[in-house]
Formats: structure tokens, C-alpha cells, sequence
């Protein structure tokens, strides 16, 4: 009942000629598809939004930015404010991605106030949670992604404005992944506490993507999972042919 979500996180990649060409790929590949059993989101960098807009236009897929600023406009070098966002036809924003946690001190406090206005303007906030490996060896992993969640999500949230994405940092870009059955018992936590604060329907409509070293020959297996709902894909999401064999994993 919960359709697959297939989010590409470029980060800091690509130019203004790869973004177009690999935006073109997709769509040529999404028009190919017909109706598919998955909904696509891309999240390219700020320079490249409007022109990937532009690309996807009719096609089906989504996009969405990599972070967004908590204030609505104002002295704020630098930053962008989630209507700026929607203004160029972002549906979507990564929020609390693990990277900037760490490299700008992104609290949960911060994330939810950056979720609370995306929602504002209209955008489903996509929020990143996940454990070290620190936090992974000594046994806290379960506590780590419910204190995050219970932090960085607002108050109210629905099915239709906020997506999970379950992205253990020491899976990012590294090539490994917990097992399949690791992956399964943090995503059933992660829905276990949504139900208690939200209720049940939320919690049961929400997708909840995983996130870290997916490929074209893991996407089966991890979206196979029951609390899986779809994948937050880093590297393999530069390369059309990797990102759609993800996809296609998932219908
Ligand atoms: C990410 O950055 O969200 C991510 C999951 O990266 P990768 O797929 O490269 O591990």
C-alpha cells in the first residue's frame, strides 16, 4: 500500500551539462516505463534545480534540494528558504542528511524547524536519520534513530508531508551495509515510534527509505523488506543506468 520512493542525492556533483544529461536520461527512461510501480525524486544541487525543472518537466519525476534554511527570508547569507525552493518546483528537501549534521552542526532542534518549514512552503521534508558505527558497535542504535526521530520531527506530521530515510553513517558511501535483517529491525522501530506518537494510520502511510551503499545488486534485497518503503541513493544515483536499476528493484 506504501508506494516505493526512489530519491537520488547527488550532493556536491556534476556540472550544469552532467545535471541536464543525466535528468534527460531518466526521463527518457521514465517515458519508457509507462506507468511505473515506484515514484522517482532527484535532489541536484541548488544551481542546477531550475534547470533540472525544466528537464523532468510532464515526465513524472520529482525534485527536491539537499537542505533548506528554518526562516522564511532575511539576512541569512547564503541560505535558502524552502519557498525559494518550492518557487522552482521542488516538491521535496533532504533534511538532517548525515553530512550536514556533521559538517554544519545540524541539531535535531535544527532539522525540525527546517521540517516545519518546508512544510509551510508546501514541501514533503524528506528527514535523515542514523547511528554511527560507533553507536552501532556499542548497542545504541535503536536509541540513537528514536532520539533523532523524536527531535527532528514536528508535531502533526502526515503520510503526504514527510518521508523517513534510515541512512546509517558509517554505510554512506562506503560500500557496505548492515544485513537485511539489521535493516528490517531499525525500520521497524523507526515505524513502532511513529505509531506511538502519531498513531497508527501516519505511521503506516509513511514511507521510510533506506539509505547507504545502495546498488543495483542490493536494491532488490533491502527493498524486499518489509518496513522498506524505497531507497535514499547517493553515488549510484549519478549514473542513469545504476539509479534506474534501483528503481526498477523496487516495482
Ligand atoms: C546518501 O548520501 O544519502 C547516500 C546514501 O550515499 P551512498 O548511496 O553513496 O552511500
Amino acid at each position: 500500500m506504501r508506494r516505493p520512493l526512489i530519491a537520488g542525492n547527488w550532493k556536491m556533483n556534476g556540472s550544469l551539462t552532467m545535471a541536464a544529461e543525466l535528468a534527460g536520461a531518466l526521463v527518457v527512461k521514465m517515458k519508457g516505463a509507462g506507468t511505473p510501480a515506484f515514484d522517482m525524486l532527484i535532489c541536484p544541487p541548488f544551481p542546477y534545480l531550475a534547470a533540472a525543472a525544466a528537464m523532468i518537466e510532464g515526465s513524472g519525476i520529482q525534485l527536491g534540494a539537499q537542505t533548506c534554511h528554518a526562516a522564511e527570508s532575511g539576512a541569512h547569507t547564503g541560505e535558502v528558504a524552502a519557498k525559494m525552493l518550492a518557487d522552482v518546483g521542488c516538491t521535496h528537501v533532504l533534511l538532517g542528511h548525515s553530512e550536514r549534521r556533521a559538517d554544519n552542526g545540524e541539531t535535531d532542534a535544527m532539522v525540525r524547524a527546517r521540517a516545519e518549514a518546508a512544510h509551510a512552503a508546501g514541501l514533503v521534508a524528506v528527514v535523515c536519520v542514523g547511528e554511527t558505527e560507533k553507536e552501532r558497535d556499542a548497542g545504541q542504535t535503536i536509541a540513537v534513530v528514536t532520539g533523532q526521530l523524536k527531535g527532528s520531527l514536528p508535531d502533526g506530521i502526515t503520510a503526504a508531508d514527510t518521508v523517513v530515510a534510515y541512512e546509517p553513517v558509517w554505510a554512506i558511501g562506503t560500500g557496505r551495509t548492515p544485513t537485511e535483517a539489521e535493516v528490517q529491525e531499525v525500520h521497524a522501530a523507526i515505524r513502532a515510534e511513529l505509531a506511538s506518537r502519531f498513531g497508527k494510520a501516519v505511521a503506516d502511510g509513511v514511507r521510510i527509505l533506506y539509505g547507504g551503499s545502495m546498488k543495483p545488486s542490493n536494491a532488490k534485497g533491502l527493498m524486499a523488506l518489509p518496513d522498506v518503503d524505497g531507497g535514499l541513493i547517493g553515488g549510484a544515483s549519478l549514473k542513469a543506468e545504476d539509479f534506474w536499476a534501483c528503481a526498477e528493484a523496487a516495482g
